[in-house]
């Protein structure tokens, strides 16, 4: 009978620390381990130099580990790369590089599938099947940096999470990998240039607040009237507009820093004057700055992208209220890599 053995990158480093405490050792074996396993990324046991024979034995024993494996990769004709990514299940998910003159940006995947029902992203049609642990959403940016700096020649500069899945309905695994991403026994990398999309979900908004996290929040707002919103995020019926202001004042009043709405304007839903004037309301309760996003169709056509008319007329209202706003551009769409694309379809 084989049981099976636990993957040994899900121990804190005060875990690994305390099993080598248990078997006689020096706890301070547990940080040796804990570099290899995340600063070296190495992939099996004996490649860790400095530990004993015996004590690599004694860990292979007891432990496995996992890693993720890029699967297939598609290269868009604008540099961005998608990665299929294979995980220790089987399981498949995607995520992105994204290169601009200035950045390159990974964007990572935080659950298998989604809960949420976004009626206008390809990823809410695939069913939730797990949340991703916190190594594999950090093995994501790890093959995404080595690809920034093999195709780019430049390392990973930023990282969103806006591929599959709700950040925050994975919260804590998803706080974990960051604290690896930053940690200097990690990726080193700023927490400032890291930002987490979140479709809205206030009790988890409120709770990045209390655990003061330093990175940058963006709420894929779409709509700041209740009715349009439900129609198109059916979800907002639970987490609602009203809750979702809450949450953000509450943010702001601890973090003190502003956060970013995500927005697409769509052909006869959000392209009136009265969903302007909802949006400005909105962005009053708290600082904040707007982005205006392309929309990627997917298939079936029920939405489609407001003229550049209808996208203009958010723009100079926003600017004569002073309240920052910026468009961002599709990257990647020839390799259905772009925002709200990312279905499997491989
Ligand atoms: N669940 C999180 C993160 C994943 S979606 C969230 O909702 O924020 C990342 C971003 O892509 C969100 O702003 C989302 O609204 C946007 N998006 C989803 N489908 C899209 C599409 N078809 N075209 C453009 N953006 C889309």
């Amino acid at each position: 009978m084989t049981s099976e053995k636990k993957d040994i990158r899900s121990l804190s480093k005060e875990e690994l620390r305390a099993f080598f405490e248990s078997i006689g050792d020096k706890p301070f074996r547990g940080n040796q381990v804990y570099e290899w396993l995340w600063n070296k990324g190495i992939h099996k046991f004996e490649d860790m130099t400095n530990i004993s024979k015996e004590t690599r034995a004694h860990l292979e024993a007891h432990y496995v580990i996992n890693h993720i494996k890029v699967d297939s990769l598609q290269r868009s004709s604008d540099g961005t790369v998608k990665n299929a990514v294979k995980l220790h299940d089987g399981l498949i998910v995607e995520s992105v590089l994204i290169p601009t003159k200035k950045r390159t940006t990974a964007c990572v995947s935080s659950q298998v599938g989604c809960s949420l029902d976004c009626k206008f992203c390809a990823t809410s049609r695939l069913k939730r099947m797990r949340n991703l642990n916190p190594d594999e959403i950090y093995d994501q940016v790890v093959a995404i940096d080595q690809e920034s700096r093999l195709y780019h020649d430049k390392p990973l500069s930023n990282i969103v999470f806006m591929g599959m899945g709700e950040p925050l309905m994975n919260y804590k695994n998803v706080l974990e990998s960051i604290e690896k991403i930053t940690s200097e026994e990690g990726l080193g990398m700023s927490p400032k240039r890291i930002t987490v999309s979140t479709s809205g979900v206030p009790k988890m908004i409120k709770k990045l607040a209390d655990d003061g996290v330093k990175f940058h929040l963006a709420v894929s707002l779409h709509s700041a009237i209740q009715a349009t919103r439900e129609q198109i995020m059916p979800f907002a019926k639970s987490f609602t507009l009203t809750d979702l202001k809450e949450s953000l004042e509450y943010w702001y009043e601890k973090t003190n820093r502003k956060v970013t709405y995500e927005y697409i304007v769509w052909d006869g839903i959000n392209d009136t004057t009265e969903a302007i004037e909802a949006l400005v309301t909105f962005c009053k309760y708290i600082p904040c700055k707007v982005n205006i996003i392309e929309y990627n169709p997917i298939d079936d056509g029920e939405f489609q992208q407001a003229p550049n008319t209808a996208i203009d007329a958010y723009i100079n209202t926003l600017e004569r209220y002073k309240i920052p706003v910026t468009v961002r551009r599709s990257r990647g769409k020839d390799i259905d890599a772009a925002c709200g694309q990312l279905a499997n379809k491989s």
